[in-house]
């Protein structure tokens, strides 16, 4: 059986990563004091202090990943402070980065 794409791709890059960069999620810093806050596409909000790599959702509750989560990965892509992998990213993260890069 062939690999598919987006085994691949989860491979390469973590299920982390790609879940950072192909989710639907809109992040916000809405009071520009370090905490953002991530919505996912049913509009439930996590609270993510990504200078602490924490976030309140339950990957980061149960399993602690080294890295943090999915949130605190995607505020770091927008931050510039994590590789985004070369994959078909969600549109508002692309959005977001073509803002950053001018
Ligand atoms: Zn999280």
């Amino acid at each position: 059986m062939a690999i598919s794409n987006t085994e691949l791709a989860r491979a390469v890059y973590g299920k982390r990563d790609l879940r950072a960069a192909q989710d639907a999620m809109v992040a916000v810093e809405p009071d520009g004091d370090g905490f953002w806050t991530v919505y996912n596409s049913e509009g439930v909000a996590r609270t993510v202090d990504p200078d602490a790599a924490v976030c309140d959702c339950e990957d980061m509750q149960y399993n602690d990943p080294p890295e943090g989560c999915a949130h605190v990965r995607r505020v770091e892509m927008i931050r510039g402070a994590r590789r985004v992998p070369d994959v078909r990213l969600d549109v508002v993260l692309r959005k977001k980065l073509d803002e950053e890069a001018g």
